[in-house]
């Protein structure tokens, strides 16, 4: 194991999801879930990897006995707020000796607004311009930065990185990221389409190219990344064409909670018959919408292919619903990228779900995608490869994403090490 550890931190406001990575290899050493944050239950979840750079004289002492994946809870009770996670991240890290190897901390940050195009070490001025960017993402820059002063009160020596779920997508074209609403609106209020999942899509873009025997730059690739959130993106010569999620995640795609795109009319339709106000709405399309809503079963698409199958209408209609319009949109994307080398499935949807993509796929076959069933049911569960007839093209693959790692490749870049 290299000496060089990374710790990829991920805030939510009553969350944080943490990764220990090995700068060298990319293998994830620990990771960690803290939970129920500001309030009394909170409590941190441990779990460990078997790293095949430990020596096996060495695992006992590392994991401490513990078994490949073993977890432990630790409460939080005495301080459970995200400096209270993060501290009892260190002591954990303590305990195991590893305190010492870690030399960098990156951040997953949603909002970058228009000024970030890339990763950047976190200074007061960044720190300065994501207070900046909190209208932009209410909810989600407020939760980061409290992780990002958290990270620099218990880790005050370390480098902190961070990296944007919507940087990739500054190279979108002015045409892609404007809407058709007063231009003010955008001078005023950055009121813009700015995309998010980047920091997948730009993992995955280069690996799928990889796949094809190509050059990324050389590649013109529709990418749909389905996990809970989902959206596509349109990727040429490396760069982000256009991409379904706009100002916020809720444009685009049927989600698991999420609407997606949905009338303009709806906020005064239920305002006047469902006496509905701006935050009552906003709720229904973000949390009660997208798979949940039309199935009234269930957001997770493992339970709605499950209760399809065993004919639930509602779960059948979700399915249907969800993978027509990802099919439109995928169409869409094609005249971003002016016709496509593959489509590309990722996230925890489109890396498992055989079913999802045999439906999406079935609607494209006028852009020329296929799909060979046999290799759509055996690339599941963290393979990649092909799933499209033998030497047809378009392609369409199927690409785990890594946005963890990732994060560690910049944090480790832009820290030197
Ligand atoms: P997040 O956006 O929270 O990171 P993930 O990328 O982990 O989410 O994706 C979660 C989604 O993946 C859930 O809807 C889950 O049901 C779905 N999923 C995971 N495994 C399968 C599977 N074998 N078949 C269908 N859907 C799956």
């Amino acid at each position: 194991m290299s000496d060089k550890l990374i710790l990829v931190l991920n805030c939510g406001s009553s969350s944080l999801k943490g990764a220990l990575i090995d700068n060298h290899s990319g293998e994830v050493i620990l990771s960690c879930l803290a939970e129920k944050l500001t309030t009394p239950d909170a409590y941190i979840t441990f779990k460990y990897f078997e790293h095949p750079n430990v020596k096996p004289a060495d695992r006992a002492s590392w994991f401490n006995g513990r078994a490949d994946g073993d977890k432990h809870e630790v409460s939080l009770s005495g301080n459970h707020d995200h400096t209270g996670a993060v501290q009892a991240l260190l002591d954990e890290l303590t305990t195991h000796n590893l305190q010492n190897l870690v030399k960098a901390i990156g951040h997953r940050v949603v909002h970058g607004g228009e000024k970030y195009s890339g990763s950047v070490v976190i200074t007061d001025d960044v720190i300065a311009t994501l207070e900046e960017c909190i209208p932009l993402a209410p909810l989600h820059n407020p939760a980061n930065l409290t992780g990002i002063r958290a990270a620099q009160s218990i880790f005050p020596e370390l480098t902190n990185v961070g990296v944007f779920d919507t940087a990739f997508h500054q190279t979108m074209p002015e045409h892609a990221y404007t809407y058709a609403v007063p231009r003010e609106l955008y001078r005023k209020y950055g009121f813009r389409r700015y995309g998010f999942h980047g920091t997948s899509f730009r993992y995955v873009a280069p690996a799928a190219a990889q796949i094809l025997g190509k050059n990324v730059e050389d590649c013109a690739l529709v990418i749909a990344h389905l996990g809970n959130g989902a959206s596509v993106c349109a990727v040429k010569n490396g760069e982000s064409k256009d991409t379904s999620m706009g100002v916020t995640p809720l444009e685009g795609l049927v989600m698991g909670t999420r609407s997606g795109d949905i009338d303009p009319s709806t906020c005064s339709f239920l305002a006047e018959n469902a006496g509905m106000d701006v935050k009552a709405v906003t709720d229904l399309l973000n949390k009660k919408s997208g798979l949940l809503g039309i199935s009234e079963l269930s957001n997770d698409c493992r339970t709605i292919q499950e209760a399809a199958d065993e004919g639930h209408a509602g779960a059948k209609l979700a399915l249907e619903v969800m993978t027509y319009r990802l099919a439109k949109y995928i169409a869409s994307m094609a005249v971003a990228t002016d016709g496509i080398d593959a489509l590309v499935f990722t996230g925890g949807i489109g890396e498992n779900s055989n079913v999802v993509r045999s439906k999406t796929v079935g609607y494209l076959g006028f852009l020329g995608l296929t799909i060979d069933e046999k290799a759509n049911d055996a690339t599941r569960f963290g393979a990649a490869g092909i799933i499209s007839e033998a030497g047809k093209t378009p392609a369409v693959l199927v690409v785990p994403t890594n946005e963890e790692r990732m994060i560690a490749m910049d944090t480790g870049r832009l820290a030197g090490l």
